[in-house]
């Protein structure tokens, strides 16, 4: 283990969230937690940081930490064991399980917030020792349409171009990317090149993202019809006479096909306006920007990926940059966006199970060169089983033990409910986490290892632009936390593998991983990091983020892929692909007559085991909801702030209702943060549909038919804790971290009494109430010394008091006696006026507030961060404060404040 040095010195590492790939500074405060700030000689960020990488140093807490290793005992506990018990449990009955049933009968579930070196040991491990293909990861649902689409067109899982082709670019064409929430430091870049060189913008997405509000044209595509538009603009462009002939003839084979296919497609922009359901003029002044534009570059991410066509739409894309010959030059290439901190790395290893290792396949040559090298006694030799592929085949019996490795697939996976049932039948399953607690490892996990956790662990990532930065351990492990690398490899050492897993460092692993990405390579294969093979443990503990492929003897490094040809397939060409027909697997119907787009939130990543537990990151979105165009709330119902219940064929959610112009009408759109661990119905993996891409097998997140129908309640409100709560079943909550305690945003239908019995049992007797049963309302506050110690705020509808500005008397560390008085109004009173729902995360600065700027003159981002600072550090809520602006522009000054406040 590396021991941390506790002068309080900065570590440079890496965010752990986002494919961005930011470098970070952490300065540990020798008491476990540390300053976070952006490392500005990192090249992906150059000191910049996003809401969530800047709020990092507020999820370093041991709270749910999982520290020993655990065993499920026969009565449903878990209890404590060493780690030798463990290990030995977990390989004796993955031994038995191989013997009795075969190496199929196991499988693997990794994640893209791993580390390449836990990834490698995992994927050599199964792959080249237990001898099956079951390894595969969360990546699969974040960027795997991408993958197969680079395979296809280029021979390889290749990204052409780098980061900086996004300051050089004179077109940026967003689609199916939310980069202002998903990718915030990459977006700033984009925005800094229109402010300094006038690019352009283009995003196509069917919602008007806040990524839109820069956009100089903004196509709202029907969902689904992303293939429609490229291929319209691929016929547009060989129209116009804007391919690059000489690039086509010299370096691709299949154009002819392709431009047939997509001819007959969408064969002018009348028909891609009628197949995407734009406006023609759109259409073709979208055509028109990119034909005349040879520095375009275009993003793509989950809109895009997460497809049941996701493929077909990745190479429709690549087919129009491929044509133009706009690929692997300054400021021209198609790019893939990754979702995750690793998800690259993860690829680079073979840790998807339709890949071998380092960017290797299941061809007869590949196994033999991989199985040499690993001196591998029983390689696989066919793909193995896809995410949701893996968990039907455990929910059919078919896999009996199963590794899942820090993910949470009980909550993120499609049909979520039905993968959470299948995890009940393994006869092994094991979890390494850093939680105790979380929806997988309460579905039933037998073994629970305790996995080192971000500032902990030590080793290799690489991002969305094939950097490869170290992250580096600046605290040391808590409890008996370890690399996940070594708990593989100590299974490995008890199957009889000893000889091929005795490593003792992140840095022996990345040397093995490096030499095997040069084996035999000759320039055969596009991941070659050989100048690294032989780094020394001092060099890896100081190496700089370095770009891939860093070949050894190259005298220049290689930036860039494909701008004269080079692509990986045998004869050297890349593939244009005919894309097949765009349809959605689903239909819609009378009983579903929407359709449902799943994603992501600006401030929150993944299910919130860690940035839940940051009381900044939860004050932008507390609430899990659905957003819905205000024809459909009006058709179905729903009012805006009310609650609904929306329900697909697989389950349902009760959700808070968003209604929204920005939302397409017939869609809606849920995020994917909210588990059982963290609201009572907010699960929305449990409403996607299970269907998946026939090259992929990525998932389709984003057009499940759903309904949506009114729920009421009667109550709602919320409670404020020093500790958490269990809240009574029958409640809808939200949990929300808060400063000093948890926060649970209430609505219920139940009788208040109940709720003031409830409140006794949690705080005891000694309460300051003030009941009005008749009238609907009850708060109610204990106190410790001069701080609320817990408090119960519930009322009718919206009357149930000021959640913000309670909360903020919460995180006091003492109230006076007037605040004391006037806390049970729950109003805000002289000098305790709420700000409102936080938009700056940075500096807490409240939409009230903002609006009460603006009404004063603030006109623009700019005057606003002069006046209260918002925008001004990480500029994720840029986006958000020009809306704001706009909608209170155009609102009458009563309705202003109505306006700004939904
Ligand atoms: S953009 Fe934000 S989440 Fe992504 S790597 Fe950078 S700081 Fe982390």
């Amino acid at each position: 283990m590396t021991a941390v040095d506790p002068a309080l010195r900065a570590t440079r590492t890496a965010c752990p969230y986002c494919g961005v790939g930011c470098g970070v500074l952490a300065t540990p405060d020798g008491h476990g937690g540390a300053a976070i700030s952006g490392d500005p000689d990192h090249p992906a960020n150059f000191g910049r940081l996003c809401s969530k990488g800047s709020a990092l140093g507020e999820t370093l807490g041991l709270e749910n930490r999982l520290l020993h290793p655990m065993i499920r005992c026969s009565k449903g506990s878990v209890e404590r064991v060493a780690w030798p018990d463990a290990l030995d449990h977990v390989a004796h009955r993955l031994a038995h399980i191989i013997a009795r049933d075969g190496p199929d009968a196991v499988a693997f579930y990794l994640s893209g917030q791993l580390l390449t070196e836990d990834y490698y040991v995992a994927n050599k491990l199964m792959k080249g020792f237990i001898g099956s293909a079951n390894v595969d990861t969360n990546s699969r649902l974040c960027m795997a349409s991408s993958v197969a689409g680079h395979r296809r067109a280029f021979g390889a899982d290749t990204v052409p171009g780098i980061y900086e082709d996004l300051d050089e670019a004179d077109l940026l064409v967003l689609v199916g990317s939310n980069a202002a929430w998903c990718h915030p430091v990459l977006f700033q870049r984009m925005l800094a090149n229109k402010q300094r060189r006038g690019a352009q913008i283009v995003v196509v997405d069917p919602r008007r993202t806040d990524s839109a509000g820069d956009a100089d044209l903004f196509l709202g595509v029907r969902p689904g019809t992303d293939t429609a538009l490229f291929c319209g603009l691929l016929g547009y462009l060989a129209e116009t006479g804007a391919l690059d002939r000489d690039y086509i003839e010299r370096y691709t084979t299949g154009f002819d096909q392709a431009l047939a296919r997509a001819q007959s497609i969408a064969g002018s922009a009348s028909a891609t306006a009628l197949a995407t359901g734009l406006c023609e003029q759109d259409v073709a002044k979208f055509f028109r920007m990119f034909a005349a534009t040879s520095r375009v570059v275009t993003l793509y991410s989950q809109g895009v990926n997460q497809s049941a066509q996701g493929t077909d739409k990745v190479n429709a894309i690549l087919n129009c940059h491929l044509a133009t010959g706009r690929i692997g030059k300054p400021g021209a290439s198609p790019f893939s966006l990754t979702g995750q901190p690793n998800a690259m790395g993860g690829r680079e290893v073979g840790g998807l199970a339709n890949q071998l290792a380092a960017h290797m396949g299941f061809s007869p040559d590949d196994i033999d060169r991989v199985r040499r090298f690993w001196r591998a006694p029983r390689i696989a030799t066919r793909e193995g089983l896809k995410a949701v592929q893996m968990f039907e085949a455990i929910g059919r019996g078919e896999i009996k033990a199963l590794w899942v490795m820090g993910t949470n697939p009980a909550v993120s996976l499609p049909d979520a409910d039905a993968a959470r049932a299948a995890l009940k039948k393994l006869e092994l399953f094991v979890v390494s986490e850093n939680v105790l607690s979380n929806d997988t490892v309460d579905a039933g996990a037998h073994v629970l290892l305790p996995a080192q956790a971000w500032g902990e662990k030590s080793g290799t990532v690489t991002n969305s632009e094939r950097r490869i930065s170290r992250q580096r351990a600046f605290l040391n492990a808590p409890g008996e936390a370890r690399p996940d690398w070594w708990m593989v490899g100590e299974i490995a050492k008890r199957l009889g593998f000893g000889a091929a897993f005795d490593f003792h460092s992140a840095a022996e692993i990345f040397r093995e991983h490096a030499a095997l990405s040069a084996f035999e390579n000759n320039g055969s294969r596009d991941f070659d990091i050989s100048a690294l093979k032989s780094i020394s443990d001092e060099a890896f503990e100081a190496m700089t983020p370095v770009l891939w492929p860093h070949r050894s003897g190259d005298t220049e490094p290689q930036q860039r892929f494909f701008a004269a040809g080079g692509f990986f397939a045998n004869d050297h060409k890349a593939r244009f692909v005919a894309p097949e027909v765009p349809a959605l697997r689903t239909e819609t119907s009378a009983v579903r007559p929407l359709r449902l787009n799943t994603g992501r939130i600006r401030d929150q990543w993944h299910t919130m085991t860690r940035t839940g537990t940051s009381p900044r990151l939860g004050q932008h979105l507390p609430e899990p909801f659905v957003e819905v165009h205000p024809d459909d709330a009006a058709r179905y119902g729903v009012a805006d702030g009310s609650f609904a219940r929306v329900a697909t064929d697989y389950g349902r959610c009760i959700l808070k209702v968003v209604v929204s112009e920005r939302q397409q009408r017939g869609t809606l759109f849920a995020p994917i943060h909210w588990s059982e661990a963290n609201a009572s119905a907010a699960r929305v993996g449990a409403l996607v549909a299970p269907l998946t891409d026939p090259f992929s097998g990525q998932p389709e997140s984003k057009a499940t038919p759903a309904s949506i129908a009114p729920y009421e309640y009667v109550f709602c409100g919320f409670a404020l804790s020093r500790a958490p709560l269990e809240l009574p079943a029958h409640a809808w909550w939200a949990r929300v971290t808060v400063g000093g305690g948890f926060g649970y945003l209430i609505a219920d239908n139940a009788d208040l009494s109940g709720w003031s019995s409830w409140l006794r049992s949690v705080a005891g007797p000694e309460l300051a109430e003030y009941s009005d049963f008749g009238g609907g309302v009850y708060r109610a506050a204990s106190f410790a010394a001069d701080r609320i110690e817990t408090c119960l705020f519930l009322g009718p509808a919206r009357d149930a008091g000021d959640w913000n500005l309670v909360k903020d008397l919460f995180s006091a560390d003492a109230l006076n006696d007037d605040q004391r008085r006037l806390l049970l109004s729950g109003k805000p009173t002289d000098g305790l006026a709420s700000t409102g729902p936080v938009v700056c995360a940075c500096f807490g600065v409240g939409r009230n507030t903002i609006c009460d700027a603006v009404a004063s003159g603030a006109r623009s981002a700019g005057e606003l961060g002069l006046r209260l600072k918002a925008g001004t550090n990480c500029g994720s809520c840029l986006p958000e404060l020009k809306r704001l602006i706009a909608q209170a522009e155009t609102a009458d000054p009563e309705q202003r404040k109505l306006a700004t406040a939904n």
